[in-house]
């Protein structure tokens, strides 16, 4: 929004100077044409007033001559010629005549009959003892119907009576062609009148407007404009234009001169420059406002995908800090980027201090290699996703199980740029885990080896048996008159009589391939791999001699008042004997302890033994 409004004030403003220069420029024009217009009009007063002294100067002349001689015949006639002679050396002056005291014209050349004794000028002579000359309002000279401006003189009889009035004439055509010369415009006017707005002369348009009056246009009704000088702007009663003007009026004589010209005129080259000056303007206007649109526009796609942006990361944020995993991004250089606030829970650590630190710093030395192996293929590109069950030193230096889900990231163009991992603590998955296992594989009562677990660990020895060409040997250890045990003391003591016989069942084994397991019932087995016969009757006869000198009383076994049990041992070579397999064996033991119990308990039987239909007892 600020940009745009940025925008806009910018176009606006270039728009607002421009166009307050060009109306400056306007104004300048106009004030230049004022300028021009009181100069024509102050120097073309001028000039009327000095037409009308000259004028005045050849009336008083005649007037004082009047005065001295008189009015006889014989002076007029002088006067006349002098008359004549004046009105030819002087272009400006219509006529000069002189009119006797009744109106009657005393030097006409005769064709005039009609007495002015009406006329405005006359009757002002008549009445006023005024010596001074009058200017009168503009007429139509009676010698030759032309338009005149009469400046008049009252002379008196020697008596000091009204004699008559001497008379001079200035033709508005002779104004309108002075003011032809000033070539002010096309369209331009220069008009004098008198001062009640009758037009004396005017150029152009003599002939058509001279007599006319302008009295009721503002020039001479408004208080304001009836001083000496000033500019005026009107629109022509006379033609209808606007124009730009100035008046003057004169101070001696009841005369107002206006010189315009046509505004439109005027402003015509202003106008046709400005036009196109804005026309710049307004395509640079143009041009800023739409550069502006786009700018604004992808001001306004940034911003919608900043906010996305931060909607996102805000998203993201949430998942990765309210989750209970760690989640962790980690850089090609393998240290950490990003952790997320769950580290504290997961690894003891807090996620600022653990940003910046090698990513596979706390794993276990045994499994780092398999993580870094998996981190490197990742970030070749290899594969897109791993999942890795590790263990992790945790702050307090112990040991948790974590299971981290990896995942690469990648830049726009597809290169690899990273990993995100999710790690999980799994240290109470995996604690179960092993429990389930042990659970699988161990007797609950005795914490020996179950039968399932006998029974696996029987098949594997056999193959390696057979692969390594070497002997397996085989002790089938069944407790004496236990049914027996079991009425006399209960069956928990049974149990516990069991548990023990069990410990040092356990406590024969030597190797770390030997595995004592718990049969069935109260019937053990001893699985001892790599161990020929002399070797499996000793640690038979070694258990056997044990569980007696264990002395758990036994009262209902009669040979020796004590628990005791009998062992049947087997052995056999798998790749070098034909055998019905793994079961061959333990059948084996089982007859050499059958054996054993036939042969009066408390004994060892090896199936050899048995085999040579010569069974005896190894014993004491
Ligand atoms: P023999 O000398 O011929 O082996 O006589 P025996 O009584 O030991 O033989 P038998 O197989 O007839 O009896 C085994 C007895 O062992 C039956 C059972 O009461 C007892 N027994 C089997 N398993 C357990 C056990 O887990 N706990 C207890 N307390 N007694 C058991
Ligand atoms: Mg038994
Ligand atoms: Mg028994």
């Amino acid at each position: 929004m600020r940009a745009a409004a940025f925008v806009v004030l910018t176009c606006a403003t270039i728009l607002g100077v421009s166009g307050w220069r060009e109306w400056a420029a306007r104004d300048a024009v106009l004030k230049g044409a004022e300028t021009e217009m009181a100069n024509v009009a102050r120097s073309l007063t001028q000039h009327a007033e000095d037409s009308l002294d000259l004028l005045d100067s050849g009336v008083v002349g005649v007037v004082s001559r009047l005065e001295m001689d008189g009015t006889d015949p014989a002076t007029i006639a002088k006067l006349r010629t002098l008359l004549e002679a004046r009105k030819k050396a002087m272009e400006r002056v219509h006529s000069l005549a002189i009119i006797d005291d009744q109106g009657n014209w005393l030097t006409s050349p005769g064709t005039i009959s009609s007495t002015l004794s009406d006329d405005a000028f006359f009757r002002h002579h008549q009445l006023s003892p005024k010596r001074e000359p009058y200017v009168g309002r503009p007429v139509k000279s009676l010698l030759d119907g032309e338009w005149v401006v009469t400046l008049s003189r009252r002379f008196n009889k020697p008596d000091g009576s009204f004699g008559g009035v001497v008379l001079a004439a200035i033709s508005s055509k002779y104004l309108s062609h002075f003011y032809e010369q000033f070539e002010i415009g096309r369209n331009s006017s220069v008009a004098l009148m008198y001062a009640d707005g009758l037009i004396i002369a005017r150029n152009p348009g003599n002939d058509k407007f001279v007599g006319r009056s302008v009295a009721d246009t503002p020039m001479f009704r408004d208080a304001n404009l009836q001083k000496s000088a000033g500019a005026y702007h009107f629109k022509s009663p006379l033609d209808g234009a606007e124009r730009v003007s100035f008046f003057k009026r004169s101070s001696r004589y009841p005369l107002v001169l206006l010189a315009t010209v046509d505004r439109a005129e005027l402003l015509a080259p202003w106008r046709a420059a400005a036009i196109s000056r804005m026309l710049y303007v307004l395509a640079l206007v143009m041009l800023i406002g739409v550069i502006g649109a786009v700018l604004v526009r992808q001001l306004q796609r940034g911003q919608r995908m900043a906010a996305a942006l931060v909607e996102k990361e805000a998203h993201f944020r949430l998942l990765a800090e309210g989750s209970s995993d760690m989640v962790t991004r980690i850089g090609l250089d393998e240290k950490l980027r990003y952790v997320s606030p769950s580290s504290v829970r997961v690894v003891g650590w807090r996620a600022n201090q653990l940003i910046g630190t090698p990513a596979l710093a706390g794993i276990h030395a045994e499994d780092r290699p398999q993580v870094q192996a998996i981190v490197d293929a990742l970030k070749r590109g290899e594969k897109d996703e791993a999942r890795i069950t590790y263990r992790n030193t945790h702050r307090t230096n112990t040991e948790v199980w974590l299971e981290s889900t990896m995942r690469v990231t990648r830049q726009e163009n597809g290169n690899v740029d990273g990993v995100v991992a999710i790690s999980r603590d799994i240290t109470e998955q995996k604690k179960l885990e092993t429990r389930l296992e042990t659970l699988a594989i161990e007797d609950s009562l005795t914490g020996l080896a179950n039968r399932r677990r006998f029974d696996e660990r029987l098949k594997e020895e056999w193959a390696r048996a057979y692969r390594d060409r070497s002997s397996l040997a085989l002790l089938m250890i069944d407790v004496d008159h236990f049914k027996a045990y079991n009425d006399e003391y209960g069956h928990p003591a049974g149990d516990a009589c069991l548990r023990v016989v069990a410990k040092v069942i356990a406590a024969e084994m030597q190797r770390a391939g030997d595995l004592a397991a718990r049969y069935g019932g109260e019937e053990f087995a001893m699985l001892l791999p790599n161990t020929d016969a002399t070797g499996c009757a000793r640690i038979g006869e070694r258990i056997r001699r044990a569980i007696r000198e264990a002395s758990l009383v036994h009262s209902s076994n009669h040979a020796s008042g004590r628990v005791t049990a009998s062992l049947g041992g087997a052995v056999c070579r798998p790749a070098l004997e034909r055998s019905a397999g793994v079961g061959s064996l333990v059948e084996a033991a089982d007859q050499a302890l059958y054996a054993a119990k036939e042969g009066g308990r408390d004994r060892l039987m090896m199936s050899v033994e048995v085999a040579s239909l010569l069974p005896k007892a190894v014993g004491e």
